[in-house]
């Protein structure tokens, strides 16, 4: 189903827990302050909130008294988590945790986040809430097509996936030709993978002579990292399957905080397990109904690492009207990208996704591509480097310097930056198999 496509009829959407996706707004809002009660409870015995959250008159559960206290409490950022690591964080005796995860790092030295198993308990569930709500059941074969191991997504995905009942293939990431072989094999009918693997994965299918009529594949969870809707158009058109957008971080337990249902048209945000606020990364001010600006999560679902009022750097906004699905969680925008990957080339600001979203609209383009910022005397210089589609030939100088300027003048119209295109055989570009390397920024950073 496209997003604009005609209302389905009512028991198309099915729900994992009805009563908790369709509650009202007002039993939502009870819910959610009955349990951030019991966050600061469990935040309160941790050595990093019980000398931070005294200090903005906080002591105890009692002085939380509706939702909008919630402003009282400090933001935490990432470099807390830092500076609290290992135990600053942990809310229980050691031996009541059963798990740690970590995030991945892109953007620096992990952090770790302790699961008792309570919490796992309650993870797993918002997962396999997830994953029913785009469709699938218990005759699913799935395969979770990535990293296993402190990675949130492994294990989360593949905790929910059986709870829902699936057949869980746990093939990680990598290894592309094993994967079809998998596919053939099992009959998998949804994969989980980052964006940019699903990319390669048909690129190589196609290469190896892989026939699409050879697996059955339906659906497939995309998430980790920032993509465009002309990115998933690309995956569900080549691989002919439906692709749902999943969003989550470690510090909120991984994947299962927002994700699509089957109308495709925002992530909702499981509003019974998070409360979710948009602020002005400047101003760290509300912004308006509808507005982007830097998404922040207060976790009501853990107990062993309490969080709250997370600086995600995230960028998003909320959806104003409701879902056709019914449910009553409010929607998040696609991550249009981090407060803190945003680049400014010779004074003008552009994030990555800008540029994939050209890139991404050209069918005569493949499947990776490469952002490289450096300095060219005083001036900085944006070079883009793009794999060409599997019909264009390098030999043929024409067709392709008509694409290499076609490429430039599309991206200058976009972000004003005249950048220069390189174009490269199907497969030349570095492939990561984890989150995608897409910007090469070698200016000095102290200049
Ligand atoms: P990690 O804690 O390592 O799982 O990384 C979490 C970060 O990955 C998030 O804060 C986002 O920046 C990014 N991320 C995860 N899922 C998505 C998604 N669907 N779209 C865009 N970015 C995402
Ligand atoms: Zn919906």
């Amino acid at each position: 189903m496209t997003p604009t496509s005609l209302t389905p009829p009512p028991d198309y959407f099915q729900y994992w827990n009805p009563e908790i996706e369709t509650m009202s707004r007002p039993e939502l809002e009870a819910l959610q302050l009955e349990k951030l009660k019991i966050a600061v409870t469990w935040a309160l015995r941790t050595p990093f909130y019980r000398e931070r959250l005294p200090k903005a008159g906080i002591n105890s559960a009692e002085d939380i008294k509706t939702l909008a206290d919630l402003k009282r409490i400090p933001f935490t950022a990432k470099h807390d988590l830092r500076e609290a690591f290992p135990y600053g964080l942990l809310s229980v005796p050691k031996e009541e945790v059963i798990r740690l995860h970590a995030s991945s790092g892109t953007t620096g030295t992990p952090t770790t986040i302790y699961f008792n198993r309570e919490d796992i308990k309650k993870w797993t569930g918002y997962v396999a809430r997830c994953i029913y709500g785009t469709g699938c059941n218990k005759a699913d074969v799935f395969q979770n097509m990535i990293t296993y191991g402190l990675f949130t997504g492994g294990l989360g995905f593949h905790a929910g996936g059986e709870e829902v009942g699936m057949l869980v293939i746990p093939s990680g990431a990598g290894n592309t030709t094993r994967q079809f072989r998998l596919m053939q094999d099992f009959g998998t009918t949804v994969v989980h993978a980052t964006p940019s693997f699903l990319l390669h994965v048909e690129s190589i299918m196609r290469s190896e002579g892989v026939s699409r009529d050879s697996i059955c594949l339906k659906r497939a969870f995309a998430g980790a990292e920032p993509y465009s809707e002309d990115t998933r158009r690309r995956i569900e058109d080549l691989l002919k399957i439906d692709v749902y957008n999943s969003y989550g971080l470690s510090e909120m337990n991984g994947p299962g905080v927002a994700f699509e249902c089957q109308a495709k048209n925002g992530l909702h945000l499981w509003e019974d397990g998070y409360i979710g606020e948009i602020i002005n990364p400047d101003t760290l001010e509300p912004v308006k109904d509808g507005e982007t600006g830097e998404l922040v999560l207060t976790c009501l679902c853990r107990e062993a690492t309490p969080i709250l009022r997370y600086r995600t750097r995230d960028l998003s906004s909320f959806y104003t009207e409701p879902c056709v699905c019914g449910r009553t969680h409010r929607r998040l925008r696609r991550i249009t990208g981090r407060t803190d990957d945003m680049l400014i080339i010779n004074g003008v600001n552009i994030f990555p996704s800008q540029i994939e979203e050209v890139i991404m609209a050209m069918g005569e383009v493949g499947n990776n591509y490469l952002i490289v910022v450096e300095k060219e005397g005083v001036l900085d210089r944006l070079t883009v480097k793009v794999e060409v589609g599997p019909d264009i030939f390098m030999d043929d100088s024409r067709p392709l310097n008509a694409l290499r300027d076609k490429i430039r003048k599309t991206i200058q119209a976009s972000i004003t930056i005249n950048p220069r295109v390189e174009l490269h055989e199907s497969g030349a570009l570095p492939i990561s198999e984890g989150k995608a390397k897409r910007v090469q920024d070698s200016r000095p950073k102290d200049v």
